[in-house]
C-alpha cells in the first residue's frame, strides 16, 4: 500500500510518489532566530519530525533541508533591545534553537543552511526574476510584480480582486501593485547589508527559501512543510519566486502543520499565554510532549493545556511500564517446553502481526499518528496481559514470543519517533555495565553499586538507609523498583 498525503494545493490525498525512487527530497521552513522558539513551534517541528521517521521507517532514503532565518526585522528590533549586533542575536538563538530541537528528540536536518551564508544565490534568483520581467527595482527596494504572475493564489486558493490588501512588504508608494512583495530591501541606517546590483541591502524573507530549497534539492523536489500559518504569504511568494525564475513546478506535495491552541485559546502577545518550549521541557520529559502532539492529527488543531499534558504523560506512562516490565520478563524467560509456540502464543503472533499491519495502514493514511497510537495502546494492553501470563508461571512460556512483543513496540516506538533518545538505561542485576569513555567508572557502574550497598543494608534490616538511599536516586531521576529476587531501575528524564 502506498502511502498517501493531503496536498494543501489540491486540497485532497494523494498518493505519495517522488521524483526519484525510493528518495524524498523535503523542504520545512526553519526558525527565525530571534527568540527562544515557543510550544506551537515546536509542534510544527516534531510533526515533521515524525513525517521524516515514518518515511524513513518505510525505507526512503530522505533528504530533509530546513532553513535558519538569520536576518529579519525581528532580528534587528531584538538586537537594537538588547544592545547587541544582530549577528550575536542570531548565533545565540540559533544555537538554543539547536538544543531545545536536540532536547525534544527532533532528528537534525540533512543540512540547516543561514541566510546570512546565501545571500549570492538569492541575488541570482532576484536576476533571474528582474530579467525575466517578473521583478522591478524601486528606489532600491526589488519587488516581485504579482500580477505578472498568473498562477499567483493557486496554492492559498485567493483571489486577490476579491480581498481587500491588508499585509505591505515596503512603503506603498514603493509597489507597483498592492500585493507585490519585496526580495531586496535597501538598506536603513544601522541595519546589516550587502551590496548588490540595486544598491546595498538585504534580502527579503520569502527569497531564501525559494533559493535555499532549490539550492539544495533542485528545482522540483518532493515535499515543502510548514506551520499552517505560512501557506499565506510566505509560501504562495516562494512557489511564484521560484517557478517564474525556473519555469518548472517547484513542489510536488505541499505539507501543512496545523496550529497550537493554549487552553482553547489562540497563543497570542496580547493575550500572554505564549509557552516557550524551554519553560515545558524543564516541567515535563520530552517524550510526554511528543506523546501529546502524537495524540492529534498532524492537520488538526491541538489543545495545549495542563489537563492534555497530564493526559499524555499518563498514556506515556502506561507505555513506560509495559517496556519495562517486558524487558525485566525477557531477563528472566527462557525458552520453554520444546521451543514449540502453544496456541496461545500462535494466537498472539497472530494478533500482534494484524495490529502491525493496522498500525502501518493509519501511518499510511497521510500519517495518522492518533490513530497509530490506538494501535501502540492495543499492543501494550496484548503484551501486558502475556506478560502477566509468563510471569505468573500459569502459562508455558517462550522467549521467542516475548521477543515478538518487544520487536513490535521497539518497531511502532521508531515509527513514532517515541523513545529515540530519551528512554533511560535500564539494568539487570547480573549484567556487567559497561565502563565510561573515559575508564573510569559509568554511571552505570556507580548506580549498580549504590544499588548493591542499598540491598546489602535492606538483608541487614536498616531499611531506614535502605530507603534514603532510593529516595536519594530519585531525586537524582533513578527510578528504583523491588522486584521478585532483586531490584532494577532505569533513569527518568
Ligand atoms: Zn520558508
Amino acid at each position: 500500500m502506498p502511502i498517501r498525503v493531503y496536498n494543501t494545493m489540491t486540497r485532497k490525498k494523494e498518493e505519495l510518489v517522488p521524483r526519484e525512487l525510493g528518495k524524498i527530497s523535503m523542504y520545512v521552513c526553519g526558525p527565525t532566530v530571534y527568540n527562544y522558539i515557543h510550544i506551537g513551534n515546536a509542534r510544527t517541528f516534531l510533526n515533521f519530525d515524525m513525517i521524516r521517521r515514518y518515511l524513513l521507517y518505510r525505507g526512503y532514503e530522505v533528504e530533509f533541508i530546513q532553513n535558519v532565518t538569520d536576518v529579519d526585522d525581528k532580528i534587528i528590533n531584538k538586537a537594537n533591545e538588547e544592545g547587541v549586533s544582530p549577528e550575536v542575536l542570531a548565533d545565540t538563538y540559533r544555537e538554543a534553537f539547536e538544543l531545545d530541537m536536540a532536547d525534544l528528540g527532533v532528528m537534525p536536518p540533512t543540512m540547516a543552511p543561514q541566510a546570512t551564508e546565501h545571500i549570492d544565490d538569492m541575488l541570482e534568483v532576484i536576476s533571474c526574476l528582474v530579467d525575466k520581467g517578473y521583478a522591478y527595482e524601486s528606489e532600491g527596494d526589488v519587488y516581485f510584480e504579482v500580477e505578472k504572475f498568473a498562477d499567483y493564489g493557486k496554492l492559498s486558493g485567493r483571489n486577490l480582486d476579491e480581498q481587500q490588501h491588508t499585509l505591505a512588504s515596503g512603503p506603498e508608494d514603493r509597489k507597483r501593485g498592492p500585493w507585490d512583495f519585496a526580495l531586496w530591501k535597501a538598506a536603513k541606517p544601522g541595519e546589516p547589508s550587502w551590496s548588490s546590483p540595486w544598491g546595498p541591502g538585504r534580502p527579503g524573507w520569502h527569497i531564501e527559501c525559494s533559493t535555499m530549497s532549490t539550492k539544495y534539492l533542485g528545482e522540483s523536489f518532493d515535499i515543502h512543510g510548514g506551520g499552517l500559518d505560512l501557506v499565506f504569504p510566505h509560501h504562495e511568494n516562494e512557489l511564484a519566486q521560484a517557478e517564474a525564475c525556473t519555469g518548472k513546478p517547484f513542489v510536488r506535495y505541499w505539507i501543512h502543520s496545523g496550529m497550537l491552541n493554549i487552553d482553547m485559546e489562540k497563543m497570542s502577545k496580547s493575550l500572554g499565554n505564549i509557552r516557550p518550549l524551554r519553560e515545558v521541557l524543564i516541567e515535563n520529559d520530552a517524550q510526554v510532549i511528543r506523546m501529546l502532539m502524537l495524540g492529534t492529527h498532524y492537520r488538526s488543531p491541538l489543545n495545549f493545556s495542563d489537563d492534555s499534558l497530564a493526559d499524555a504523560g499518563a498514556s506515556l506512562e502506561r507505555v513506560t511500564n509495559c517496556a519495562f516490565n517486558l524487558e525485566d520478563a525477557l531477563s528472566r524467560a527462557a525458552v520453554g517446553g520444546d521451543g514449540k509456540k502453544t496456541e496461545r502464543e500462535l494466537e498472539l503472533s497472530k494478533k500482534l502481526e494484524g495490529l502491525k499491519d493496522e498500525f502501518v495502514g493509519h501511518m499510511d493514511d497521510d500519517f495518522n499518528s492518533a490513530a497509530a497510537l490506538g494501535v501502540l495502546f492495543d499492543v501494550v494492553r496484548e503484551t501486558n496481559t502475556y506478560v502477566g501470563e509468563v510471569t505468573s508461571g500459569g502459562e508455558p512460556r517462550l522467549k521467542v514470543s516475548l521477543l515478538e512483543c518487544k520487536e513490535v513496540l521497539d518497531d511502532m516506538f521508531g515509527a513514532l519517533g517515541l523513545f529515540q533518545t530519551a528512554w533511560g538505561t535500564t539494568s539487570v542485576p547480573g549484567e556487567e555495565p559497561a565502563r565510561a569513555a573515559d575508564g573510569g567508572p559509568s554511571r552505570d557502574q556507580l548506580v549498580d553499586l549504590l544499588l548493591e550497598v542499598r540491598q546489602a543494608a535492606r538483608d541487614m534490616k536498616s531499611f531506614e538507609l535502605a530507603d534514603r538511599i532510593r529516595d536519594s536516586l530519585t531525586e537524582l531521576g533513578v527510578r528504583v523498583e523491588d522486584v521478585p529476587g532483586g531490584y532494577r531501575w532505569r533513569v527518568e528524564r
